[in-house]
């Protein structure tokens, strides 16, 4: 259709109109074209963002975005292909324990993964924090790599759904990220060109994540299945904590070393949880005929018995890193230390994730360069019982102004109380895919 981009577009949703399916067909083939230009998509953004934007045209603006590139086709493995995504968090290093482990207990699992912005962390970056880890492999490598391993996580390719690169750099600067329907249309039209067959979304709520409330989780994981389903795919999703960062170390090579602490059965018991949670259900969904009770042995099995760490050990080979356990030196820290006697309250996920990007480890702009060694390690996680002057975290960086900076905004993100906070669960919920219209998330 022709479009008229302030009548049959921007004013319509200024003034909270629903748009139809060839409307919004019609916005990203002049996204991705370019003849609609930058500051008219913003605006149509903002107003979506405004004033709202239905499971109809979430559902249509995802068909679009699928539409406007390559879909790939992973039928010629002749199983399920498994993948996981996560709406963003802090010190979220599930992926690269999960990865693995769901090959180590005899299913494929194939992911496109993306980079960190903001105060969130990518996983390719923290794969890339291993010397010699290639992570741009060709969609017949891809294949031939799951095949062979039962594993690979590779960038996106630049050819699948072009439309969410434009629109999500349009986003990420107009303050126009946070609507359920642009984030399940994002997350999904990525997921489904991509071709793996299920998916385990899992959902974080809390300061460190896009979603603030559970409810807004719940919402976001409702838009997502229903786009799902309209493409004939699984998506199961598990909704877990993030109001503070998922076990203690965030920033790149941090990270990395934390994630094979998990593998060789140590770790923190939090990242532990989740990954156990996410396989059991990710499992459920492949063609091994586990129920959920077996598919959680498995993976516990898997994890404590050491096969897992040993996939990691191949995977990581296979494309190319060089990654040998405790051989990575860590930089000069400041360590932030109670000011008084008590109990860790709270951990501030959101200020944390600012302080390691302040540190070196995340980006502010799309094309910053990272310093993959710098980040933070939390010492007191909440619950931790402190005395005045106990360190509570120490950060990593090169150079003593940055660090300096990074540590005063880390000094923000723990409260300390009089009385032991009570404990509190990091899997809130799971909603497994065949429970999808009777599910129980939060
Ligand atoms: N992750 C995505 O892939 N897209 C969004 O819009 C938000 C988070």
């Amino acid at each position: 259709m022709t479009l008229d981009v302030v009548h049959d577009l921007i004013a319509p949703k200024r003034d909270g109109a629903e748009l139809d399916e060839p409307v919004l067909r019609a916005f990203v083939t002049g996204v991705v074209d370019g003849s609609i230009p930058p500051y008219q998509a913003s605006a149509l953004l903002m107003a979506i963002v405004l004033r709202g934007f239905s499971a109809a045209e979430t559902l249509a603006l995802a068909r679009a975005m699928v539409d406007s590139g390559k879909v790939l086709d992973l039928s010629a493995l002749g199983r399920p292909v498994l993948d996981k995504h996560s709406s963003g968090g802090v010190g979220d290093k599930v992926t690269l324990v999960l990865a693995p482990l769901v090959a180590a207990c005899g299913a494929l699992f194939g992911k496109m993964s993306g980079r960190g912005l903001g105060h969130t962390g990518g996983t390719l970056d923290k794969l890339e924090s291993i010397p010699g880890f290639r992570v741009q492999l060709s969609q017949g490598d891809f294949l031939r790599q799951i095949e062979r391993i039962g594993v690979a996580v590779v960038s996106q390719s630049e050819r699948l759904v072009p439309a969410d690169r434009v629109l999500y750099a349009l986003r990420d600067v107009t303050g126009t990220v946070e609507n359920p329907g642009l984030i399940a249309a994002s997350i999904m039209a990525k997921k489904v060109a991509s071709g793996t067959s299920a998916l385990v979304l899992d959902l974080t709520v809390g300061s460190g994540a896009l979603c603030a409330t559970a409810a807004d989780a719940r919402a976001l994981g409702e838009l997502c299945r229903a786009i799902g389903r309209d493409y004939g795919r699984d998506v199961s999703c598990v909704y877990t904590s993030m109001e503070a960062p998922l076990g203690r170390a965030v920033g790149n090579r941090l990270e990395v070393e934390e994630a094979w602490e998990v593998l060789t059965g140590g770790g923190p018991a939090d990242v532990r949880e989740v990954v156990l949670a996410l396989a059991a259900v990710l499992l459920q969904l492949s063609d091994l005929g586990l129920d959920e009770h077996a598919a959680r042995a498995r993976a516990d099995e898997a994890l404590a018995g050491g096969r897992a760490a040993e996939w990691f050990e191949r995977w990581v080979a296979v494309q190319g890193g060089r990654f040998k356990p405790g051989e990575f030196h860590r930089l000069a820290d400041d360590a932030v230390v109670a000011p008084r006697a008590g109990f860790v309250a709270a951990v501030d996920a959101r200020a944390v994730g600012r302080a390691a990007q302040a540190s070196g480890a995340g980006r502010g702009r799309a094309d910053d360069e990272i310093d993959f060694a710098a980040g933070v390690i939390v010492d007191a996680p909440p619950g931790t019982a402190v005395a005045a002057g106990d360190p509570l975290a120490r950060v990593f960086s090169r150079r003593r102004d940055t660090r300096a900076a990074a540590a005063a905004l880390l000094g923000t993100a723990f409260t300390i109380a009089d009385e032991r906070p009570p404990e509190r669960a990091v899997v809130l919920a799971t909603e497994p895919a065949s429970a999808r219209d009777a599910g129980t998330a939060p």
